[in-house]
C-alpha cells in the first residue's frame, strides 16, 4: 500500500468517525428533546392539576352552598301556621292572614283604573311592597313562599294564567300565606292587543286565579315588561284593575345575587315598589339575595306591606286627610 492510498484510507476513515459522532451526536440531541418534551408535558400536568385541584373543591363547596341554600322540601312549607309554637302567635298570624286575604280582591276607589310605581304615605312611614312575577313556577316558587314564611314577610305574586292553570296547588299556597296575587296576563305577550285579544289575555287569567285559590278576584294587574301602551295596561285600567308597576327594579331576570341586592337596597324608599321574579327562568339568584334583602331593609326600619295593603294605608290617610 502506497502512501497516498494510506493517507486516503486514513481520511475516510476520520470521515466515518465524523459522522458516526455527528449520528451520536443527533441521537441524544434527539433523547434530550424527547426528555425536554416530557419534562414540560409533566410541569404543564402538574400546573394544570393544581389549578384544577385549587378550583374544583371551592366550586363544588359554591354550588353546595348554594344548593343547600336553595333546596326546600315542600313539606316545610304547609299553610304556614303549624310552626308556629304559641297559641297567641297563631292567633296574631292567623288574623294577619285574614287581613291580607280579605284584602286581596279589594281596592279602595281611588285607585280603580290608575297606575301606580310608589305610594308613598304622608306620614313616611317606611313600608315597602315586595312583589314576584312570571309564577307560579315548579321550582322556585316554594322556595320563595318558605323564605317569606320564615321572615313572617307579606307580598304580592303577578301570576301567568297559563301557569296558574299548570300549577294550581302553588297558586293556592300564595293565597293561604296571605299574600297579594295580581293578573300578569295568560301568556306574557308584548305586542299590540285588540280589545278582544286584551280581554281574552287577562278575563282568562282573573277566572283561573279565582278557581285555583276558591274565589280570589284579583284587581290588580301588571303588565308583561311594563309595557303600558299595546292595549293591555288599557283593557285593565278599564275594568276598573289598578295597574302596578314599580319604582325599584331589582333586575334579578340577569343580575346575581350580590347585585340584585345592592339594586334594591340601593333604590329603597318609603312606599317603594320591588320587582322581583318567582317564575320564568333560573331564580336562584332571587332566592339566595331575598333573606338578605328582608333582614337589611327591616334593620332600616322598613315593614313590608301587600300591594293592597298600600294601596289600604294610602287610602286611610286620604281619608283622615279630608276628615272623611
Ligand atoms: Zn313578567
Amino acid at each position: 500500500m502506497s502512501i497516498a492510498i494510506y493517507v486516503t484510507f486514513l481520511r475516510r476513515e476520520e470521515a466515518d468517525l465524523s459522522k458516526q459522532q455527528v449520528a451520536t451526536r443527533k441521537r441524544s440531541k434527539r433523547k434530550k428533546n424527547v426528555i425536554s418534551a416530557r419534562i414540560k408535558l409533566a410541569f404543564v400536568l402538574g400546573v394544570l392539576i393544581t389549578v384544577l385541584g385549587a378550583i374544583l373543591p371551592v366550586g363544588f363547596a359554591a354550588h353546595q352552598q348554594l344548593m343547600s341554600q336553595t333546596l326546600v322540601s315542600p313539606i316545610l312549607l304547609g299553610t304556614g301556621l303549624e310552626q308556629l309554637n304559641t297559641v297567641a302567635s297563631q292567633a296574631l298570624h292567623q288574623q294577619s292572614v285574614e287581613i291580607s286575604k280579605a284584602l286581596n280582591g279589594l281596592i279602595p276607589q281611588q285607585f280603580q283604573g290608575k297606575t301606580v310605581s310608589q305610594v308613598p304615605l304622608n306620614t313616611g312611614r317606611k313600608v315597602i311592597a315586595l312583589t314576584f312575577d312570571d309564577g307560579p313556577w315548579p321550582e322556585f316558587t316554594n322556595e320563595i313562599l318558605y323564605i317569606l314564611k320564615h321572615h313572617h314577610v307579606k307580598a304580592t305574586f303577578f301570576v301567568i294564567g297559563r301557569n296558574v292553570r299548570n300549577f294550581p296547588e302553588r297558586t293556592k299556597q300564595m293565597y293561604l300565606h296571605g299574600h297579594a296575587l295580581g293578573n300578569h296576563t295568560w301568556s306574557h305577550p308584548y305586542h299590540q292587543h285588540s280589545e278582544g285579544q286584551a280581554a281574552g289575555q287577562i278575563d282568562n287569567t282573573t277566572q283561573w286565579i279565582e278557581q285555583a285559590t276558591g274565589g280570589v278576584k284579583s284587581r290588580l294587574f301588571r303588565p308583561p315588561g311594563g309595557f303600558l301602551n299595546n292595549g293591555l295596561a288599557a283593557y285593565a285600567a278599564k275594568q276598573g284593575q289598578t295597574v302596578v308597576m314599580w319604582s325599584v327594579d331589582s333586575k334579578d331576570y340577569y343580575a346575581p345575587a350580590p347585585r340584585i341586592i345592592e339594586n334594591v337596597l340601593s333604590q329603597a324608599k318609603p312606599g317603594a315598589i320591588v320587582l322581583l321574579h318567582d317564575g320564568g327562568g333560573d331564580r336562584r339568584p332571587t332566592i339566595v339575595a331575598l333573606p338578605t334583602i328582608i333582614t337589611k331593609l327591616r334593620e332600616q326600619g322598613y315593614e313590608f306591606v301587600t300591594v293592597p295593603e298600600l294601596l289600604d294605608l294610602k287610602a286611610q290617610e286620604t281619608q283622615t286627610a279630608s276628615g272623611g
